[in-house]
């Protein structure tokens, strides 16, 4: 086959059957679970102005080079999202909500991200934030649903990783020894994380060159540099999952990409995943963001949760089948006339999945499609039929055919589909 024209772009796809089937389904699962915790939906818009990305941090890879920024016919600077967090403290400085605010969000982000398996320009996030409340244990509620959503959908293989990234008084000594620290040993560092480390030393923490890890290894601790404060929430939150039985692994140099995170910081790694594309999921408090938005001062945390990467998992992990959605019944018709498409729609109403054939075709040509349709019963009707005021059901597998009244139709076909 030549090659078409137009392919889409590096880092884009296209999602077909079954995994559309699939993503929707599990956006119907994590809207369900979203719902039982108390979170409404929000659908912010894709793209927004600059700065409400910007703000993420400067030096952030998604801010730096990852944005795709373009500007408006009237000049105005804007890009598409890159995550919704952003956007969700954007929507509660703007509507004032009463608080706790908790929202959930289902949709596509966009990052200009070098592509392989499992990391895409375009990809589905789910996630959830709730804004207003310093209280440790929706920290620890958050952690939970996400957690119940992997389950719901069948997955073992996930491990929650959890760290806290202390207040962000904490910070300058934390970052002062990091300074120090790496300082002191350039050599033994990447050039990448060289370069990183005089951006943002808590970055270098995040890499994932092989010959970086052993300097990591014994790099301080944020754990040394904690405020009481933060000290007691992360506590907390670690009582909080043991009390609920959720197991965790407690990782000092988890430290995320966007900068913006104080306190509890989580991901949940798939071990049925490569090891650089492992995250599904992850999220955490941002207690500075909302007031960095030009918002009151409001603590929030929240988390995103990868939809393609999720559904990668799944299929290593052989759950969360794409749900029923074949035709059931397919419509032969050889009258010429309106008869096909009205005992389909006849059908459809009755709740039924039903397909038929087009262009006035044979009888054997409207089989072979009946056929591929991968229908399990074909309902015929030709001009006898029409006359004798029937029609005639053929099961598609060895069952044999037979003719009912066309009055009756409906009722003996929902027969055999019993809900
Ligand atoms: P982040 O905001 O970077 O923590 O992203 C949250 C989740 O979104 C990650 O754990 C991934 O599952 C998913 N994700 C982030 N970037 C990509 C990407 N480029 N392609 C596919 N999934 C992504």
């Amino acid at each position: 086959m030549a090659r078409p024209t137009f392919q889409t772009l590096p880092g884009t796809r296209d999602l077909l059957p079954p995994d559309t089937d699939r993503f929707r389904a599990l956006v119907g699962v994590f809207a369900d679970e979203a719902a039982r915790s108390g979170f409404s939906q929000i659908v912010p818009p894709i793209f927004e102005e600059i700065g409400v990305f910007t703000r993420l941090g400067e030096a952030t890879d998604v801010v730096t080079k990852e944005l795709y920024a373009f500007e408006d016919m009237g000049g105005r600077k804007q890009a598409l999202r890159p995550e919704f967090t952003a956007s969700v403290c954007r929507a509660f400085v703007q509507h004032r909500p009463l608080l706790p605010w908790k929202s959930w969000y289902a949709g596509p982000a966009f990052r200009q991200e070098r592509p392989q398996k499992g990391r895409y320009r375009q990809f589905e996030q789910v996630g959830a934030e709730a804004i207003g409340s310093h209280d440790p244990d929706l920290d620890t509620e958050l952690i939970v649903l996400a957690a119940r959503f992997y389950q719901r959908l069948g997955l073992k293989d996930i491990t929650l990783v959890l760290n806290t990234l202390g207040d962000k008084a904490d910070r300058p000594a934390f970052l002062e020894a990091l300074r120090d620290y790496f300082g002191q040993n350039l050599d033994a560092l990447s050039q990448k994380s060289r370069e990183t480390l005089s951006l943002n030393p808590l970055r270098v923490l995040d890499s994932k060159r092989p010959d970086d890890q052993p300097l990591i290894e014994s790099a301080p601790r944020i754990t040394d540099y904690l405020s009481s404060g933060a000290g007691l929430a992360f506590e907390r939150v670690q009582a909080g999952l043991e009390a609920l039985g959720v197991a965790y692994e407690l990782n000092p140099r988890l430290v995320r990409g966007l900068d913006y995170y104080t306190r509890t910081t989580f991901e949940f790694l798939s071990s049925s995943l490569d090891a650089a594309q492992n995250a599904v999921g992850g999220g955490g408090r941002y207690d500075g963001l909302v007031a960095d938005m030009g918002g009151p001062d409001e603590p929030g945390v929240g988390f995103a949760l990868g939809v393609d990467r999720t559904v990668l998992a799944c299929d290593s992990e052989g759950v969360f089948a794409a749900p029923d959605t074949r035709t059931q019944i397919f419509v032969v018709s050889t009258t010429g006339g309106l008869e096909g498409l009205k005992i389909a729609e006849e059908l459809r109403s009755a709740g039924l999945r039903v397909d038929r054939a087009v262009d006035h075709r044979s009888m054997k040509a409207q089989m072979k499609a009946a056929n591929r349709s991968r229908a399990s019963l074909a309902v015929i009707v030709g001009p006898d039929e029409v006359a004798a005021g029937t029609a005639s059901l053929r099961p598609l597998d060895d069952r044999p055919q037979f003719v009912v009244e066309r009055t009756e139709l409906v009722s003996r076909v929902k027969e055999f589909f019993p809900s």
